[in-house]
C-alpha cells in the first residue's frame, strides 16, 4: 500500500491554539444530550436578510451576464454605489475607479491585508482583545504580531503613547476595529486624529476594521474613519453588509481609502480569487441603497435585547456597561473566575453558550463575551436560568 505523510506547514502549526475547541466539544454534548442550548457565542445575525435584497438577487441571477467572471476590483456599478453610500453616511468622498474595492467579506481583506504590505519579520500592531485573523492573517504573511491592550479605564481604546517608540518606529501595518468587537466600545473623532497623527509620524498603514458602523443604539451614530481628515492619507477602512443587513452568508464587503494600499491588496486577490459573482453584488448595490428606516427598524430590535440582556444581567451583580453600539455585551467574570471557567460553567448549568475573552487575546481575560442575536424571549430565559442557578457577577 502506498502512503504519504502529510506535514502540515509551519505557518499552521503556529496558528495559536483554537479555545474555542473545548467549548465546541461541550456544546455538541450538551446538544446530543437533547439540552436546550441558548447560543449566545456565535456573532451571526439571527435576522433574515431584508426582501429588497432577496428581490434583487433573484432578477440578477437569471441574466447571463452575471455569469461570467467578475472584474476583479468590483463592478463599477458596485464601487459607485459604495462611494455613494460613504457620502451619504459619512460625508467622506472616495473616488469610485481607485479609492472602493470589494471583497468576499470584509474577513478577506483583513486575512489578504498582510501579504499585499508584510515582509518576513515586519512588525504589525493589532489590539487585544480583537478579531482573531487580525493576528492569523499577519502570521501567513511572516509578520510579527505585537498586540497592544484594550483596558476599560481607557474606554477600551489603545494607549498610542503607551506603545514603545522602537515598536511603533517597527511597525508597518496597525489594525483598529471600532465599534469594537468584542468590548462593544466606540472610538470618538479624537482617537482617530490621534491615530492618524501616530500613523504619520510612524510611518505605519492604519487598517480599520468597521463591521458595525450600523449597529448602534440610542440614535448616536459612530464615527467613521474615512470622516476624519488624513485618514485616506494614512490607511483604509474595510467595510462589510454582512452585520449591517443581515447577509453574512453572502460574502460581500469592500475596502475603501488610500489607492496605493488598495491596489496592492487588488494585486494580491486578482492572484488569489476572481471576485465578488454580480449577482450578488447586484444585490449589495440594492442594500446600499436601501432607505436608512429599514436599517433603523433592525437597531430597534437589537436596542430591546440590549435592554433586556444588560440591566438583567446588572441585577445579577455583573459590572457589565451598555454597548453603545455592535451587537455584543462584554462581561467581567466574578472574582477569582477565569474566562474559560466561566463559560464552561454557564453551559455545564444552564445550557448558555458564551465565548471565553481570552479567545480574542491574552487581555480578554477575565470576560466573556455574550450576543444579542437571539430574541428578547430567550435573552429573558437565559437570565432566568443564571438567576435559578445562582449565578452572579
Ligand atoms: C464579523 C466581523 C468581520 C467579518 O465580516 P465579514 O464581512 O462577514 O467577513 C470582520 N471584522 C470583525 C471585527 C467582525 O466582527
Amino acid at each position: 500500500m502506498k502512503n504519504i505523510s502529510v506535514q502540515q506547514a509551519d505557518r499552521i502549526k503556529k496558528l495559536p491554539p483554537y479555545l474555542f475547541a473545548a467549548i465546541d466539544k461541550m456544546k455538541q454534548e450538551a446538544i446530543l444530550e437533547g439540552k436546550d442550548i441558548i447560543n449566545l457565542g456565535v456573532g451571526d445575525p439571527d435576522m433574515p436578510t431584508p426582501a429588497p435584497i432577496i428581490e434583487r438577487i433573484k432578477k440578477a441571477v437569471e441574466d447571463p451576464r452575471h455569469h461570467q467572471y467578475p472584474s476583479y476590483n468590483g463592478m463599477p456599478s458596485f464601487r459607485q454605489a459604495v462611494s455613494a453610500w460613504y457620502r451619504r453616511r459619512f460625508d467622506a468622498t472616495l473616488d469610485p475607479e481607485t479609492e472602493v474595492l470589494s471583497l468576499i467579506g470584509s474577513k478577506e481583506g483583513v486575512g489578504h491585508l498582510p501579504l499585499a504590505l508584510i515582509n518576513p519579520g515586519d512588525t504589525v500592531l493589532m489590539t487585544s482583545p480583537g478579531y482573531p485573523v487580525y493576528q492569523s492573517g499577519t502570521l501567513f504573511a511572516g509578520g510579527k504580531s505585537v498586540t497592544v491592550p484594550l483596558k476599560k479605564e481607557n474606554g477600551f481604546l489603545p494607549d498610542l503613547d503607551a506603545i514603545p517608540p522602537d515598536v511603533a518606529k517597527a511597525a508597518k501595518l496597525f489594525f483598529v476595529n471600532y465599534p469594537n468587537n468584542p468590548t462593544a466600545a466606540t472610538a470618538d473623532k479624537a482617537f482617530f486624529e490621534s491615530l492618524i497623527d501616530f500613523a504619520d509620524r510612524n510611518q505605519v498603514i492604519i487598517c480599520h476594521d468597521a463591521a458595525y458602523t450600523e449597529i448602534y443604539y440610542d440614535g448616536l451614530r459612530p464615527i467613521g474613519f474615512m470622516e476624519v481628515d488624513g485618514a485616506k492619507e494614512v490607511g483604509i477602512e474595510l467595510h462589510s453588509l454582512s452585520k449591517t443587513y443581515n447577509m453574512t452568508g453572502w460574502r460581500v464587503g469592500f475596502a475603501v481609502g488610500n489607492r496605493d494600499v488598495l491596489a496592492a491588496l487588488g494585486k494580491i486577490k486578482s492572484n488569489l480569487d476572481s471576485g465578488i459573482f454580480q449577482a450578488v453584488q447586484e444585490a449589495g448595490i440594492a442594500a446600499l441603497d436601501l432607505d436608512d428606516s429599514l436599517l433603523d427598524v433592525i437597531r430597534k430590535i437589537y436596542q430591546e435585547r440590549r435592554d433586556t440582556l444588560v440591566p438583567g444581567l446588572q441585577k445579577l451583580g455583573f459590572q457589565v456597561d451598555l454597548p453603545a453600539a455592535a451587537f455584543y455585551a462584554w462581561i467581567p467574570t466574578p472574582k477569582g473566575v477565569s474566562s474559560s471557567e466561566m463559560t464552561a460553567t454557564l453551559l455545564k448549568k444552564t445550557a448558555i453558550v458564551t465565548t471565553p475573552g481570552n479567545g480574542f487575546g491574552d487581555a480578554g481575560e477575565g470576560y466573556i463575551r455574550m450576543t444579542l442575536t437571539v430574541g428578547v424571549e430567550r435573552l429573558e430565559e437565559a437570565l432566568y436560568r443564571m438567576e435559578k442557578a445562582d449565578i452572579c457577577g
